[in-house]
């Protein structure tokens, strides 16, 4: 008989282990926000593919849309014999971006790839070799992303050497006691000692760090940063790909400040769990790459692109980013509950829409993070039915990533689970 455990045994005799997997739980079926493993047991789904799944699992409209793709064709390359589906669903990336100039899209297959793609086309624009990017942040596991990735285990180490021209500046994390203005002092330093302005292509952020622990930058920070680039005619990247799609309450994070990025990465949510990414900017800016330089095979693969338009659909008629905003107050308040019962454990309680974040900590000082307790606590919740992610610079942060098509029900009975798991502490 297949079961977790004779299947992890194969895994390990044959995937290496820098993919490691959380929990020994396999995967057989799965329907909005619950899973069965290959053993018939159920899970509740906080983690949604690490943010990918914002519309559920197997939603109907992006089964029918793919399996109606898959009956035309599968596959001819956008860069070879394009087809009408990259290019509507160009149309609507380009319309769903924050700000009011004139864009441009190009289609890649992941994330990281899209940064890299941010990167090549912000020195392209500019001519220009360096990059700043943040403390904490992550954008991505290939040689030039995991430069500009500030959180260096289990990212970066013993990955290096990394690529020249990077440079990275803290944070405004009002948690660890970095303020903008801290920060943007920072800044001016890297420009006085480090690299001038006029050398800089771009400056990536993400508007919420993920990886680093679900921090959302400062609206006026964020501000602070759309000034300064336009002082200098730098680049300013947002990286997307774990906030976008609704998944905070509005289509992208970048809105909550009202300003427009140069360029954006756009991954994960976009299309439902198939391997598809873009980065979406101004025009004038995208256009600078030329012909050629941008993309690769799959870029933009015609089921993928299928999926994305159903997506897209969905967010808008299910009006998924008022759901994220209900889902992220209903999760927070009955997360500060467990905070109340369980002082001494359990930290700050934190979101922006549906990334939601529940720091561990000991003694009830969010200056002591417990990291083995939130390993333990992880392990522990897939055993019990639930799937839940970490994350965080101190390796101590729960982070909740439901489905926005999540129902009330399906959302109370996952955190049922934890309620109890923290009893049993
Ligand atoms: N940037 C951010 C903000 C992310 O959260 C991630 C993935 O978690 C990436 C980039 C990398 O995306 P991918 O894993 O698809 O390469």
């Amino acid at each position: 008989m297949t079961t977790n455990a004779s299947l992890q045994e194969r895994k390990e005799k044959v995937i290496a282990t820098g993919q490691g997997n959380l929990a020994p739980v396999y995967i057989e079926r799965a329907e909005n926000a619950e899973m069965w493993d290959v053993e018939g047991n159920r899970y509740i789904d906080f983690a949604a593919g690490i943010a990918v799944n914002n519309t559920g699992h197997t939603h109907p409209k992006v089964v029918a849309a793919v399996k109606d793709q898959l009956d035309k064709f599968s596959h001819t390359c956008v860069m070879v014999t394009p087809y009408e589906q990259s290019v509507a669903l160009a149309e609507k990336l380009v319309a769903a971006a924050p700000g009011d100039s004139d864009k441009k899209a190009i289609f890649v297959t992941t994330g990281a790839e899209a940064v890299e793609n941010c990167v090549k086309i912000a020195r392209s624009h500019t001519g220009r070799p360096g990059v700043i990017a943040f403390n904490g942040g992550f954008h991505g596991r290939t040689n030039l992303t995991m430069g500009l990735t500030g959180k260096v285990v289990p990212y970066k180490a013993s990955f290096g050497p990394f690529p020249a021209g990077i440079f990275h500046a803290p944070y405004p994390n009002e948690y660890h006691g970095v303020s903008i203005e801290d920060s943007l002092k920072a800044l001016n330093m890297l420009f006085t000692c480090d690299i001038e302005p006029s050398q800089v292509a771009a400056i990536i952020i993400e508007p919420v760090q993920g990886e680093g622990g679900f921090y959302p930058a400062p609206v006026e920070f964020l501000q602070q940063l759309r000034a300064i680039c336009d002082q200098h005619g730098i680049m300013l990247i947002c990286d997307e790909i774990q906030t976008g799609f609704a998944r905070t309450g509005k289509m992208f994070a970048t809105e909550y400040a009202g300003i427009e990025p140069d360029l954006m990465t756009m991954a994960k949510g976009i299309a439902g769990g198939f391997p598809l990414a873009a980065v979406v900017g101004k025009a004038e800016v995208m256009d600078s790459a030329p012909a050629g330089g941008l993309g690769g095979t799959y870029a933009g693969a015609p089921m993928a692109c299928a999926a994305s338009l159903a997506v897209l659909e969905i967010i808008e008629e299910e009006k998924l980013a008022d759901r994220a905003l209900a889902i992220g107050e209903q999760m927070v308040s009955r997360l500060n509950g467990l905070k109340e019962e369980y002082p001494q454990v359990i930290g700050t309680v934190r979101n922006l829409g549906a990334m939601i974040a529940m720091e561990l900590v000991q003694n009830g000082d969010s200056e002591q993070p417990n990291p083995e307790l939130t390993k333990a606590l992880v392990a522990e919740a897939s055993k019990r039915g639930l799937i839940l992610l970490s994350c965080g610079i101190r390796s101590n942060v729960i982070r909740f990533l439901p489905a926005l098509t999540i129902s009330d029900e399906v959302l109370n009975e996952g955190i049922d689970i934890l309620a109890g798991l923290m009893a049993d502490l």
